[in-house]
């Protein structure tokens, strides 16, 4: 028994480790893949009922020189942590709205892209003036530019966080609640906010240990997001036969590796026919 606890003390101290190496690697290369333009906005494509993409979500990647691309799953958490990750998204919102302005002068249709926000976006950046700043520098209409924001990071700090966002609504962007029922207070909150999107993940009913309960609490939500006047789409659709219960249930707009993945933007272009 001894030994085995040594072991796995030792083992518990290696995982940390490379942790904590990971993490100074992350954060001192940072600010110099930030200038080198090493992170990238790749396009997931958001769909209606037709199957026709009317905007998409950005997601960003880093193409690393050495490591290839890597998925924000290694490094959002640690830039979060660092305070850091408003630089990122800060680059990435811009990104979008340059790519809108684009698309605008080129008549390419009207597609938006929905940019996701931290919560610690919040504490340090104005997150009014950076949006409304964007919006007059690329001359972009503001609903073209849908903001992402799970409810966790809402929850935060609620009053002051919801009266920038309700600025934020009353100056024309769309609010989107990213990964919908996923937090704990999700129906509480709805009393409180006023969302143009709610979105659900559906990683919420693959992870619940009684479907047919799942399915009916999935269902309840669009329906209660239809009473309260809000869309809905549903992220993380793979088959085809969640597609249509979804349909079935009422849900218009979907995201999801069943009609793309995550692509870089000339890919979505292409795809989609615009440029
Ligand atoms: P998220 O905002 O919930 O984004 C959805 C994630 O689900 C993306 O992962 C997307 O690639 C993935 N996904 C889409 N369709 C499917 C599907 O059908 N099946 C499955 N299993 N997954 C699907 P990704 O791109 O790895 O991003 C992970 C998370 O990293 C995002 O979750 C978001 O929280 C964060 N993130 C990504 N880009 C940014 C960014 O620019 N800024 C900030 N602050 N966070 C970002
Ligand atoms: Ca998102
Ligand atoms: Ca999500
Ligand atoms: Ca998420």
């Amino acid at each position: 028994i001894k030994n085995d606890y040594h072991s796995s003390l030792a083992y518990y101290d290696d995982e940390l480790l490379k942790r904590s190496i990971e993490e100074r690697r992350i954060i001192g290369e940072f600010e110099r893949a930030l200038e080198q333009n090493e992170f990238v906005m790749f396009l997931q494509p958001q769909v209606d009922e037709a199957g026709k993409a009317y905007g998409a979500e950005a997601l960003v990647r880093w193409e690393h020189p050495e490591r290839g691309l890597l998925s924000p799953a290694v490094f959002i958490d640690i830039l979060e942590k660092a305070g850091l990750i408003y630089k990122l998204d800060r680059y990435i919102w811009e990104k979008a709205a340059e790519k809108l302005a684009e698309w605008k002068k080129n008549n390419a249709g009207a597609y938006h892209i929905s940019v996701n926000i931290s919560t610690k976006d919040f504490y340090l950046v104005d997150v009014y003036e950076t949006f409304t700043g964007l919006v007059q520098k690329y001359e972009i209409d503001p609903e073209m530019l849908k903001l992402e924001i799970t409810e966790t990071a809402l929850m935060s700090d609620f009053k002051k966080n919801m009266e920038i966002l309700k600025r934020l609504q009353d100056f024309g962007f769309k609010i989107e609640i990213d990964d919908f029922g996923s937090g704990y207070s999700s129906l509480n909150m709805l009393k409180d906010i006023s969302a143009d999107v709610l979105k659900i993940d559906m990683g919420f009913l693959r992870a619940s240990e009684n479907e047919v309960k799942g399915k009916d609490i999935l269902e309840s939500i669009i329906v209660l997001a239809d009473k309260l006047g809000m869309e809905v789409i549903t992220e993380g659709v793979e088959t085809e036969k969640q597609l249509s219960m979804l349909t079935r249930m009422g849900c218009k707009m979907f995201q999801g590796y069943y009609f793309s993945r995550p692509v870089p933007v000339d890919e979505f272009e292409e795809k989609y026919g615009i440029n």
